[in-house]
């Protein structure tokens, strides 16, 4: 059976990268671990640290990106909150199960992360991501 362990990160979607990341070094005394560019995804994303788990702090590269949308529509803030769970195959298809509709029906890879999108409609707004660490 497939199994939520923690949150893993949590996601928050900024108009600019590098001005965002000051709140989190600068203020809050955070590390930022890694800053790579998706550009499947059209973001460019930062990790920051904070004990077992992270921000995945994301700036659109595109300003027709999902992450440039959220922001015009919504305002800076949070995007996502991802639950790294055990065996996320098994994880998706006991939520379809039950009736969650995922956006990703199928993981995506990315390096050694596997992760898949929950459906806001299913989880009361709440976009969830699904990742498992591999
Ligand atoms: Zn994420």
């Amino acid at each position: 059976m497939g199994r939520i362990v923690q949150i893993d990160h949590v996601g928050i979607a900024v108009k600019n990268l590098d001005e965002a990341l000051k709140l989190f070094t600068e203020v809050f005394g955070l590390k930022v671990r890694d800053i790579s560019v998706y550009e499947a995804d059209r973001v460019r994303s930062a990790f920051v640290e904070v004990g077992e788990s992270a921000f995945e702090v994301s700036e659109s590269t595109d300003p027709e990106g999902p992450i440039a949308k959220f922001v015009e529509k919504r305002g800076e803030g949070i995007h996502h909150v991802s639950l790294r769970v055990e065996n996320i195959e098994e994880v998706i298809e006991e939520l379809k199960a039950k009736g969650v509709q995922m956006i990703d029906e199928k993981p995506r890879s990315y390096g050694n992360i596997k992760i898949a999108f929950v459906h806001p409609k299913s989880t009361r707004g709440i976009l969830v991501e699904l990742c498992e660490r591999l």
